[in-house]
């Protein structure tokens, strides 16, 4: 299996590497959380350390979930249950707190990516409600054809409501994705990229607000 490990420090780094290749595995070993974002789709499972020199490990996650589901690891500093907490509630499959136990790490692998081949098919990557068309690969939206231009966090926020259309995303939920933490962000930023999104869209019916809770894409 082609095993993306993101760890900067070179010495866990050089251990894990071995032991994954030892272990029938393809390990690729990146430093950055940039690499992450540029290399998932040559992978088929991510461990990610949380401790990245250049961006937050949960900020690599949120990211990369807004477009991929790739089965992620996370490694993490012991104690840090905080952060344990909240990179499961931004959909890492897994965790290990560092020393990481080389035999555990092959066991959770190995569990990790039963469950995602049993878990059937991939989510579409282009998403449609009445003529508006999400693209999530290409980050490019449509209405009627024509393309509308969103910023980033305008697309992050309509991004994360149309890669589960359907279902009613709650405002933490949003804010935790978009902005990284929804303790820190500001709520009123939230309500103003929705406010743009939808003036930009011209078709209010795609985005429901559900009262007291947050938002839907589509049916
Ligand atoms: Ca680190």
């Amino acid at each position: 299996m082609r095993v993306l490990l993101a760890e900067d420090d070179d010495g866990v780094a050089g251990a894990l590497t071995e032991a994954l290749y030892d272990n029938g595995h393809l390990p690729a070993r990146v430093r950055r959380g940039e690499d992450v974002l540029a290399r998932h789709r040559q992978a088929d499972l991510l461990l990610l350390d949380l401790g990245l020199p250049d961006l937050d490990g949960l900020e690599v996650l949120r990211k990369l979930r807004a477009v991929s589901a790739l089965p992620v690891v996370v490694l993490t500093a012991r104690g840090d249950e905080r952060s344990v907490v909240r990179g499961l509630r931004l959909g890492a499959d897994d965790y290990l707190v560092k020393p990481v136990r080389l035999a555990e790490l092959l066991a959770r692998i190995e569990a990790v990516t039963r469950r995602a081949t049993t878990s059937a098919a991939p989510a579409p990557r282009t998403v449609r409600a009445a003529d508006v068309e999400v693209d999530l690969d290409a980050r490019r939206v449509t209405v009627g054809g024509a393309e509308v231009r969103l910023t980033t966090k305008e697309f992050e926020v309509l991004a994360a409501l149309a890669a589960r259309a359907g279902t009613a995303v709650s405002r933490q939920q949003l804010m935790d994705e978009v902005w990284g933490d929804a303790f820190l962000a500001v709520s009123r930023s939230l309500d103003v990229h929705l406010t743009q999104v939808r003036a930009k869209l011209g078709r209010p019916e795609v985005l429901t607000t559900i009262r007291g809770f947050g938002y839907r894409f589509g049916d």
